[in-house]
């Protein structure tokens, strides 16, 4: 993503800022598409992964639908022009208020969450004299192998309905005149890297299924998700997923019937990699067993370390310049100087889980070098906060 041209834009640029790389966005957002559509299926866009505007009108303009988890997310989405028939509407807690606005938008499906929500949407519903389309989310007691804090799919969670509640959810479905029964959703949970997590989600899947088809429910529509992992770690090496494989599994593991469609929610897959936020350096703080490196970016601008112990690259992008100028450079005799120091790199923020990485290994830096934190694309602008009074997050994008 950085070499010494795309640093040098960045010499009058006030930090922090998040750099997004466009080409590299709709490279991976054409590659999905492409995967998706040879299986004829439907790939929904996690707006909560990232609601840049840019971001936004690359995801819509290839075609894909929104997911959102809040009234505000769905209002967005109509903002930005997705088609309303492609918008979908998960969460644990929707408000009246939102299930009121989602309706007066006609929205695809709501993935309803609890039996008392289904009842509140045919309330509300019937109160407008409209048919809301609902998809039960089923809770699959799937383990996602993930972070427990990004672990959505087990017993234990708050999201979604337990199997055993499903006899009161088709009760309450035949019941209720206002709802219309599309399908079923899952989402086990995120950065999921070992496929065998998706091949246990396809069998409850299609478990599921049965259950709804042997009570005369026809599913139509099977909504698996998100979730797909990136390469943290090589963000170079590894930065477009492979959508191939990813949805070869499910081609391959769903029963998938005739006239069924089946839909996907992808957030972080999409995103994560073409994103870093810059920031500068400020102090070198020289410990007695450490160094530290304080920089001008925060847990009030990428907070997933601070949140989730999360891992991101980081590196010295000033130092990739001059280094690049010196290899160019017989004569240069001081690559003594580039031998790696081992660094904890934090924030400014007054909070000790204010850091970004613990010893790691960078040449030599200095104030005013650039620090790049790579494969922030995904939850990473969002989550900004203002804590600290910070200023609102800036970005600089690849065309600029
Ligand atoms: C967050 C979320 C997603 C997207 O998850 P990723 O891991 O970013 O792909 C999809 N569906 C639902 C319901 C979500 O809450």
């Amino acid at each position: 993503m950085f070499n010494e041209r795309v640093v040098s834009t960045f010499d009058n640029k006030e930090t922090p800022f998040y750099y997004y790389d466009l080409k590299l966005l709709n490279q991976t957002l054409s590659e999905c598409k492409l995967a998706a559509d040879e299986h004829h299926f439907y790939v929904h866009f996690a707006l909560k992964s990232n609601f840049n505007d840019k971001v936004l009108s690359a995801v819509k303009a290839k075609g894909f639908g929104a997911d959102c988890v809040s009234g505000g997310e769905v209002k967005k989405a109509i903002e930005v022009g997705f088609d309303k028939n492609q918008i979908v509407f998960a969460g644990v807690g929707k408000s009246d208020a939102e299930i009121n606005f989602a309706l007066d938008n006609d929205i695809f499906a709501f993935n309803v969450e609890s039996v008392q929500e289904l009842e509140v949407i045919d309330e509300l519903a019937g109160a407008k004299s409209k048919k809301a389309s609902v998809a039960i989310r089923i809770n699959p007691n799937v383990d996602a192998h993930t972070h427990h804090y990004i672990t959505t799919g087990l017993d234990e969670n708050k999201f979604g309905i337990n199997s055993w509640d499903l006899p009161l959810v088709s009760e309450t479905l035949k019941k209720c005149k206002n709802l219309e029964f599309l399908g079923i959703h899952f989402h086990v949970g995120s950065q999921i890297m070992d496929m065998n997590v998706f091949k246990s989600l396809c069998i409850k899947v299609n478990e599921m299924q049965q259950w709804f088809e042997e009570r005369g429910m026809p599913v139509k529509i099977l909504n698996v998700g998100g979730g797909l992992g990136v390469d943290y770690q090589n963000p170079d090496e590894n930065a477009i997923p492979d959508f191939k494989s990813y949805f070869k599994i499910f081609a391959d593991f769903l029963n998938i019937k005739t006239h069924q469609e089946v839909h996907f929610e992808l957030g972080r897959a999409l995103v994560a990699q073409c994103s870093s936020l810059i920031s500068k350096v400020l102090y070198i703080k020289n410990g007695i067993k450490k160094n530290f490196v304080i920089i001008d970016a925060g847990m009030t601008e990428l907070m997933r370390p601070a949140l989730y112990q999360a891992y991101h690259q980081i590196e010295n992008i000033s130092k990739l310049k001059v280094e690049s100028q010196k290899s160019k450079d017989a004569e240069s005799h001081i690559s003594h100087l580039n031998s790696p120091i081992s660094y904890d790199v934090v924030g400014p923020i007054c909070e000790s889980s204010d850091c970004f990485g613990k010893e790691i290994e960078m040449p030599e830096t200095k104030r005013g070098d650039l620090i790049a934190l790579r494969t922030a694309g995904a939850y990473g602008e969002v989550m900004a906060s203002a804590y600290n009074l910070r200023p609102a997050i800036r970005h600089v994008y690849s065309e600029d």
